[in-house]
């Protein structure tokens, strides 16, 4: 199994954000989670991301056990945050090398990684700028390069495509699904169409619980 939650449950305060919340996922390819602002999505990656410690609740990711085994879980997570830390003032190669490190990457291994995301991820002409004098689109593939550089199993990402124009639009949607031929993701949005042109699978959350959890082609005759 590539995910598995079980009965994942978090409070932030007295209420729970999100309960019972239980996902398989066994083959590759897009799997959306879908839900309105509120709906639970970011915490629930939080936690599969291992950034946020959930109340109840497990979290298996390649049948490793997130909270017995951190380390070695957080080896095939790759993770998109909603808000991604992009440290500005340092050049997209500097920002690779630090993100790689910060993934306990060996060292003799990260130039070569480096590059190959770039490639990828269409920002290699562009490695020595720095991420603030990117566009939005641009930072977003660097998001994206971080969060595959040590070649993860699953790819975590918290409403990827918000706020891009429709050109950036187009091209994040190429590259999550050129990324998906090698990496399983977990694709979270707001916006329903979004889910529908790139996932084969679809997991509705509304106030903090699953709703609906099956292909693209039976949502779209259910709902
Ligand atoms: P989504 O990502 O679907 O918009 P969230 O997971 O961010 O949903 O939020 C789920 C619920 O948890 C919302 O009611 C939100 O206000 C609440 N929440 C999120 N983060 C916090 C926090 N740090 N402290 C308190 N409540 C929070
Ligand atoms: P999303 O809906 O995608 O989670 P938000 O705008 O709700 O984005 O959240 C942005 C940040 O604010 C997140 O770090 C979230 O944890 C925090 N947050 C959200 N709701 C609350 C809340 N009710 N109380 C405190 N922090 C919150």
């Amino acid at each position: 199994m590539i995910l598995k939650t079980e009965n994942l449950s978090h409070k932030y305060t007295s209420t729970w954000a999100i309960r019972d919340i239980n996902i398989e996922i066994a083959d590759p390819g897009i799997i959306g989670l879908l839900g309105s602002n509120g709906a639970g999505k970011s915490t629930t990656m939080n936690i599969i991301c291992g950034t946020l410690n959930q109340t109840e609740g497990n979290v298996y990711v390649n049948d490793i056990d997130l909270r017995k085994h951190p380390l070695e879980a957080k080896k095939q997570i790759g993770f998109l945050p909603q808000i991604a830390p992009l440290y500005t003032d340092l050049t997209i190669d500097e920002y690779l090398v630090y993100c790689a490190e910060l993934r306990l990457m060996e060292k003799n291994k990260i130039k070569a990684a480096v590059e190959e995301v770039k490639e990828r991820c269409g920002i290699a002409h562009f490695a020595s700028r720095l991420i603030k004098n990117l566009s939005g689109g641009y930072r977003q593939r660097v998001g994206i390069a971080q969060s595959i550089i040590h070649k993860p199993k699953l790819v975590v990402m918290d409403e990827p495509t918000n706020g891009l124009d429709p050109n950036q639009m187009i091209e994040a949607r190429k590259l999550i699904r050129e990324i998906a031929e090698e990496h399983t993701v977990l694709f979270s949005s707001h916006v329903l169409s979004e889910v529908n042109l790139l996932c084969r699978e679809v997991i509705m959350i509304e106030g903090g619980r699953i709703v609906f959890s099956d292909s693209m082609d039976a949502f779209n005759n259910y709902a």
